[in-house]
C-alpha cells in the first residue's frame, strides 16, 4: 500500500527541532508527502513564518508535493463541511464568554468536564433573538447527539494501540467555529486529510487525544479514516517538551550556527536526538 502523509504546521513561529522531527518522521515513511499550512487563525499566523517553514524544511532536505495547501484560502470549503453538520442538527450557537464558561464550571453543581453546556439548553427563540441583536457566538458540536448519530462506525487503527473506538467525550461540546475564526482546527484537519487522500496521519503524541474528535467528525461527514501514528515528542535538556519559546532549537538558529542538516536527519534516524 502506498503511503500518503503530510506535515501540517501552523505558521505562528519558526520551526524547532520538534517540528523537524515530526515532519521528518512523516516524510521518511511517505511515498507522497504534502505540506499544509494551517493558518486559519489569521491573527496569530504570519506570512513570514509560512515562508520560513518552506525554507527551513528544504534546508533540512525534505521535499513535498508541489501544491502547498494554505488553509486560509479555503474558508468556503470548511464552511460547507460545517453546514453539513448543521443540517444534521449537530451544532448550536454558544454565546458564552471565556469568563462565563469558567464561572459556570466553578459553580457547585454545574461542573462538566469541559464546557458545561449552558447554551445547549437555549430555546430557538432565545437563540434567534441573541443572533438578531448581534451577539457574537461560536458553534459547538453537540457531542452526545453526535455520538448517537455516528453509532459504532467510529473505529480507527492506531499503530501503537491497534483498532480503537473513538472516544471523544472528554472534549465535551467542542467548538467547530469560533467567534473570530469561522472554522476550527478539528474541522479543517479532517476536511483536508480527506481531500488530500492522506492514508497515514503521522504526528506527535500531543495530538493523540484530538484523533478521537477527528475520527468522530470523519464518521459524521462520511469521510475515510486514515491510519494514525503518534510519535514521541522531543524534549530539552531539562526534559521539557520543545516549544516555540525555545529559540535555541529553531532550525533557523541551528542553521546560523552552522549545523549540518544531514547530521540532524541522521540523528533522527538513529534515535540519537532525545
Ligand atoms: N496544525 C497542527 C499544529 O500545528 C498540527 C495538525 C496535525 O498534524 O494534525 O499543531
Amino acid at each position: 500500500m502506498s503511503i500518503i502523509s503530510r506535515f501540517a504546521p501552523s505558521p505562528t513561529g519558526f520551526l524547532h527541532l520538534g517540528h523537524a522531527f515530526s515532519a521528518w518522521t512523516a516524510w521518511s515513511r511517505a511515498d507522497r508527502f504534502w505540506l499544509r499550512l494551517e493558518d486559519i487563525d489569521t491573527t496569530r499566523c504570519r506570512g513570514e513564518f509560512s515562508a520560513a517553514i518552506l525554507e527551513d524544511l528544504a534546508w533540512l532536505g525534505l521535499d513535498w508535493e508541489p501544491e502547498v495547501r494554505v488553509q486560509s484560502e479555503h474558508f468556503a470549503a470548511y464552511d460547507a463541511a460545517l453546514r453539513r453538520l448543521a443540517q444534521r442538527g449537530l451544532l448550536y450557537p454558544c454565546f458564552c464568554s471565556r469568563a462565563e464558561i469558567l464561572r459556570a464550571q466553578a459553580a457547585p453543581h454545574g461542573a462538566d468536564a469541559v464546557y458545561p453546556g449552558t447554551c445547549r439548553h437555549l430555546g430557538d427563540a432565545e437563540r434567534a433573538a441573541k443572533i438578531a441583536a448581534g451577539a457574537p457566538y461560536a458553534l459547538r458540536l453537540d457531542m452526545a447527539a453526535a455520538l448517537r448519530q455516528a453509532g459504532p462506525a467510529r473505529q480507527f487503527f492506531d499503530e501503537t494501540h491497534g483498532w480503537t473506538i473513538a472516544a471523544p467525550e472528554p472534549f465535551g461540546d467542542v467548538i467547530l467555529a469560533r467567534r473570530d475564526v469561522p472554522t476550527s482546527y478539528h474541522l479543517c484537519v479532517v476536511h483536508d486529510d480527506a481531500l488530500q487522500g492522506v492514508t497515514h496521519v503521522i504526528r506527535g503524541e500531543d495530538l493523540r487525544a484530538a484523533t478521537h474528535v477527528h475520527v468522530l467528525l470523519q464518521a459524521l461527514l462520511d469521510l475515510p479514516t486514515p491510519v494514525y501514528a503518534h510519535h514521541r515528542l522531543l524534549t530539552d535538556a531539562a526534559g521539557r517538551r520543545l516549544a516555540k519559546r525555545d529559540q535555541a532549537a529553531t532550525l533557523r538558529a541551528l542553521r546560523e550556527e552552522g549545523a549540518d542538516p544531514q547530521d540532524i536527519r541522521r540523528q533522527f534516524e538513529e534515535g540519537r536526538i532525545a
